[in-house]
């Protein structure tokens, strides 16, 4: 790894942005008012055109496009799901272990039940 004062590579990257993913997921309303979702939405539809790792974008954009894979914006639970879903779809091509997405809250907003994060 690189020192942390140069500029980021696809790995660093990657690890700040899923944060930011993840966390903006974590804080998004139980249920979504319309003009929520419309910007939810309007969101990861330029993300992943503006993504920049030219062939992660490329892959991510042709993901989200694939029937069952559009974004499920209506409150946190679903949302926090797909976010989830399109994670693992990553680890899958990087040949990293899946996410358990039943963990995902645990993980990214409340923290682990044995009180570590406390
Ligand atoms: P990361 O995958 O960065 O994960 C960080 C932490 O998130 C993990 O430690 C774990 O606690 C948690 N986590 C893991 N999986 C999940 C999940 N499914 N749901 C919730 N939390 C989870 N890299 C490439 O080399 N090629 C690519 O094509 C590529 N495409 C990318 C596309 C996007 C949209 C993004 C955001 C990143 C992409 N990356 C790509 C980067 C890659 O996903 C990793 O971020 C990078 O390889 C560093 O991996 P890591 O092992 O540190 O953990």
């Amino acid at each position: 790894t690189l020192p942390d004062d140069c500029p980021p590579d696809v790995e660093v990257l990657g690890r700040s942005t899923w944060t930011f993913l993840h966390t903006l997921t974590a804080s998004y309303p139980p249920t979504a008012s319309p003009t929520q979702q419309t910007e939810m939405r309007q969101f990861l539809s330029l993300f992943s055109k503006l993504y920049p790792c030219w062939v992660c974008a490329e892959d991510f954009q042709q993901w989200m496009k694939r029937e069952g894979n559009e974004p499920r914006v209506r409150g946190r639970g679903e949302l926090g799901r797909w976010m989830c879903e399109a994670h693992n779809e990553v680890n899958r091509k990087l040949g990293k272990s899946e996410f358990d997405c039943e963990r995902w809250e645990e993980r990214w907003r409340t923290g682990w039940a044995d009180g570590r994060c406390d």
